[in-house]
C-alpha cells in the first residue's frame, strides 16, 4: 500500500508518479516548460522526502520542517499538500511569507511549476493586493495578511492546511499567528499546521508546539571558506565595492552576492560597481549587476534569476552580481552564487517605548544571520564568503540570534488586532517570547488616547472600525475622524500617499531640477498637504507616466497610492463612512484637513522653542525638521508623521497646526495635570485660560 493511502483523500494523480501528460488541475495538456521545471524540481533535496512528509502530516496535526535555504521548502511543500488531497474539498492551503516580495515571487514560480495561471489555482495575497480567485487552492500570503483574515474568519475556516514559512524570522505577525494557531488547532481538529524554518531553532518550535514531530531536510551544502578582514573597516560600502571588483578580477567564474541594507544604498552601489568594472576595460569579463530589495517592481526582481552573461569569445567568463537586502538571506534562493560578501549589517526595527519611537536602524546582524549569508555561497559548488569585519568581532560583538521582532516593535497595531480577534487577556496570551510589559502598556495607552479602547481596555465602536483598516492606528483614526471634519476624500488621498514609498525622485546628478519640480507642489502649511497636491496633480494629468517623469515623481508610487486609495474607499463604504469634501472655496478647506491629521497624530507634535529648536511635546526630545520638508519657515507647532533617528533626530512629513487645536481635539492627552515641565506646557496653559474666558462670555 502506498503511503498516500493514509492521507484523508488520495490525490487523483501526482505528476511525478503517474504522468498522462494532462494537467490534473486544469485538464490542459502539460507544457514543455512544465517538464523543464519538473526536472529541476526533482533535484531538490525536499523532493526525496515527499512521501515521508505526507505521511508525517497525516499522522499529526502540527509538524515542524527544517532545512537549508534552497532545499525546496517554500516552493515544494505546499504543492505536496495539494498533491496529498488536502485541497480537494474546496478548502485551501495557505503558506505565509514574512515579505511581500517573496509571497509574490514564489507564488508566480509555483504557478509556473504547476503550469497554471497566477491568480487562478495558485494566488497570492499581500497588503492592498489580492491575486486569487474562486479556483485558488494554494495561496501565498504575507503573515500579516493571514492575521488580518483571522479578524473576519477567526477559525481560518477557508483553510485545511496552514504553512507558516520562514518561522525563524520571527516577525511580529508570525509570532502572533503562532499564538492564534495554537488556539485554533484546539478548536479545529481538521486543521493542519506546518511550521517551516531555515535555521535550527527547531527545538524551540517543537517545545512551543507541544512536541510536534520534526522533519529535517538534509541540505546539500558545499563547503564555504570564510575570510575575515584583519582590521575593522571604516566604510563598509566602499570596502564592499572594492571586494566585488577584486573578486571579479582574481577569482574563477561564479556569481557574486553582496548584502547591503536598503534601496538607496543598493542602487548607489550598483551604479558604482558598474562604473568601476567598466573602467577595468576589456581584460575582465562582462557583468550583469542586479539590485534586489522589497520595493523593486516585480519585473525587475525577476532579473535575479537570469543566468550570468556569456563572456566575449577569448575573454574571461561573464558574471552576475546581485546586490540585495536581507531578502536574499533566506526568503529568495538565487542559484549559481559562489561568492558572498557580508558587511555585517542590515536594517532592523527598534522601538524605544520610553519615547515611543520606532525606527529602522542599520544595525549589526547576528551570528545566525552571518551563517545564513555565508551558506548562500555553497548552494551549487564550494564557495567563499568575505566578511568585512574581524573574526574577533564575529565572536565577541555579534549576538547569537536576532531578537524576535515582537521585542523590538511598537505594538499598537497588534494590540488593536488582538482585541478585534477577541483576545482580551494579553498577559496570558501564549506568546513564544512575551513582549516587555512596558511596550504592551504603551500600546494600550496609545489606543486609549486614540479612543479605540475604553478605560477598561475594551474595544470601542471607533476602535472596531479602526481595526478594519490595514493601517497604523493613528492613520486609521485620522481617516475615521476625517468624515467629521468633512474631508474624508482628501484624507484618503493623504493616507494613501503615506502608505507607499515616497513619491519624489531626486537623482543625485539632477538634484536641482528635482527640487524645483517638487517646489511646484509645495503647500505653505506643510508636507501632508504637499502630498495631497501631488496626488491631485497626478489625477488631473490623467495618471500620465510622462507627466510623472517630467515632474520627478515616481509613477510606481503614484500607481500604488491610487490602488491603496481604492482599497481604502471600499472599506469606508463597507462601514458607511461618508466620502465628503469641504468646499474648496471655503476658508476651512485646508484647516479641516489639518485638524483631521492632528486628530490621529496628536501624540506626535513638536513645539518650537526659543533658539529655534523643536522639542517633541511630552517626551521632550530635541528634533529638527527633516531637510526634505517643503516648509520654508518654522511654525510654532507641527504635527509629524515620522521620527527619524540618525546622527541627529529628525521629524519627517510635518504640517503646521495650531496650538488651540491640541486642547480642542485631544484634551485628555493635553491634560496639564499630567504633563512634564516644558515651555509648551506654559503656552498650553494660556490656551486653556483663553478657552475658559471665552466660555464665561
Ligand atoms: P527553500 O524554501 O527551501 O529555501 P525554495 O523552495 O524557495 O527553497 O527554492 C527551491 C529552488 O527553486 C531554488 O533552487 C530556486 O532557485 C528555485 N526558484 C525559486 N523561485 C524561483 C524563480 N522565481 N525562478 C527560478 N527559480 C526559482
Ligand atoms: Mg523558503
Amino acid at each position: 500500500m502506498g503511503d498516500e493511502e493514509k492521507t484523508p483523500k488520495k490525490a487523483k494523480t501526482t505528476a511525478d508518479d503517474d504522468d498522462d501528460g494532462i494537467n490534473k488541475h486544469t485538464g490542459n495538456a502539460l507544457s514543455r516548460r512544465y517538464y523543464d521545471i519538473l526536472e529541476k524540481r526533482k533535484t531538490l533535496p525536499v523532493w526525496l522526502q515527499k512521501r515521508e512528509f505526507i505521511e508525517k502530516l497525516s499522522q499529526s496535526q502540527t509538524m515542524i520542517l527544517v532545512g537549508e535555504t534552497g532545499s525546496g521548502k517554500t516552493t515544494q511543500v505546499p504543492q505536496f499538500v495539494v498533491d496529498a488531497g488536502y485541497t480537494a474539498d474546496g478548502k485551501m492551503c495557505v503558506c505565509t511569507q514574512p515579505r511581500r516580495v517573496a509571497a509574490m515571487s514564489v507564488a508566480k514560480r509555483v504557478a509556473d511549476e504547476m503550469d497554471v495561471n497566477i491568480g487562478e489555482e495558485v494566488g497570492y495575497s499581500i497588503r492592498f493586493e489580492e491575486t486569487t480567485g474562486p479556483k485558488t487552492m494554494l495561496k501565498y500570503a504575507t503573515d500579516g495578511m493571514l492575521l488580518r483574515e483571522a479578524m473576519t474568519d477567526p477559525l481560518l475556516s477557508r483553510y485545511s492546511v496552514v504553512v507558516i514559512d520562514e518561522a525563524h524570522e520571527r516577525t511580529l505577525a508570525t509570532d502572533i499567528l503562532f499564538g492564534l494557531l495554537k488556539e485554533i488547532l484546539v478548536k479545529r481538529k481538521d486543521l493542519k499546521c506546518v511550521v517551516m524554518s531555515a535555521t535550527l531553532e527547531a527545538e524551540k518550535f517543537q517545545g512551543y508546539f507541544l512536541d510536534a514531530p520534526l522533519m529535517k531536510v538534509p541540505g546539500r551544502m558545499h563547503p564555504v571558506e570564510i575570510f575575515y578582514t584583519q582590521e575593522p573597516e571604516r566604510d563598509y560600502l566602499e570596502s564592499a565595492i572594492r571586494t566585488v571588483t577584486q573578486i571579479h578580477q582574481c577569482e574563477p567564474p561564479g556569481d557574486i552576492l553582496l548584502f547591503l541594507t536598503g534601496e538607496e544604498e543598493i542602487e548607489d552601489a550598483c551604479g558604482k560597481i558598474r562604473r568601476e568594472i567598466q573602467n577595468l576595460g576589456d581584460e575582465v569579463g562582462v557583468v550583469n549587476v542586479v539590485p534586489l530589495y522589497a520595493t523593486l517592481p516585480p519585473a525587475m526582481q525577476q532579473k535575479i534569476f537570469d543566468k550570468a552573461p556569456e563572456g566575449k569569445p577569448g575573454k574571461p567568463a561573464g558574471r552576475k552580481i546581485v546586490v540585495s537586502t536581507n531578502i536574499a538571506e533566506t526568503s529568495l534562493t538565487i542559484d549559481g552564487i559562489v561568492y558572498v560578501i557580508d558587511p555585517g549589517f542590515s536594517k532592523q526595527k527598534v522601538f524605544n517605548p520610553r519615547i515611543r519611537v520606532e525606527s529602522l536602524l542599520v544595525s549589526p546582524i547576528s551570528r545566525a544571520s552571518a551563517q545564513q549569508r555565508a551558506g548562500r555561497a555553497g548552494r551549487t559548488q564550494p564557495g567563499k564568503c568575505f566578511r568585512l569585519y574581524t573574526e574577533q568581532s564575529f565572536k565577541k560583538d555579534l549576538q547569537e540570534q536576532t531578537y524576535p521582532e515582537i521585542l523590538r516593535s511598537n505594538l499598537g497595531s497588534v494590540v488593536l488586532q488582538l482585541k478585534k480577534l477577541g483576545i482580551d487577556d494579553l498577559v496570558h496570551f501564549d506568546f513564544m517570547d512575551p513582549p516587555a510589559p512596558e511596550t504592551l502598556m504603551r500600546a494600550l495607552e496609545l489606543l486609549n488616547y486614540l479612543g479605540a479602547l475604553d478605560d477598561d481596555g475594551n474595544l470601542t465602536t471607533v476602535g472596531q472600525v479602526m481595526a478594519e483598516y490595514p493601517l497604523d492606528p493613528q492613520l486609521a483614526k485620522m481617516l475615521v475622524t476625517s468624515c467629521e471634519f468633512k474631508c474624508s476624500n482628501e484624507v484618503l488621498s493623504i493616507v494613501a500617499m503615506l502608505s507607499v514609498p515616497m513619491c519624489f525622485i531626486r537623482p543625485r546628478d539632477q538634484a536641482e531640477q528635482a527640487d524645483a519640480a517638487k517646489a511646484q507642489f509645495a503647500h505653505v502649511d506643510g508636507d501632508h498637504l504637499t502630498l495631497l497636491n501631488v496626488y491631485h496633480a497626478y489625477k488631473q494629468a490623467k495618471d500620465d507616466p510622462d507627466w510623472c517623469w517630467n515632474n520627478y515623481i515616481s509613477h510606481r508610487a503614484m500607481k500604488s497610492a491610487d490602488n491603496v486609495r481604492t482599497q481604502l474607499v471600499r472599506i469606508c463604504q463597507r462601514f458607511n463612512l461618508p466620502l465628503v469634501s469641504t468646499d474648496f472655496a471655503s476658508r476651512d478647506y485646508y484647516p479641516n484637513i489639518r485638524k483631521a491629521i492632528l486628530s490621529g497624530y496628536f501624540m506626535q507634535v513638536a513645539h518650537l522653542e526659543r533658539g529655534g529648536r523643536y522639542l517633541t511635546v511630552k517626551d521632550n526630545q530635541e528634533v529638527m525638521l527633516h531637510p526634505s520638508t517643503c516648509l520654508d519657515r518654522k511654525p510654532e507647532w507641527v504635527v509629524y508623521n515620522e521620527f527619524v533617528l540618525t546622527s541627529k533626530n529628525y521629524i519627517r512629513t510635518v504640517t503646521d497646526v495650531r496650538g488651540e487645536w491640541l486642547i480642542d481635539l485631544a484634551p485628555h492627552y493635553y491634560d496639564l495635570s499630567n504633563f512634564p515641565m516644558c515651555s509648551a506646557k506654559e503656552v498650553l496653559k494660556r490656551y486653556y485660560h483663553q478657552r475658559e474666558r471665552e466660555s464665561k462670555k
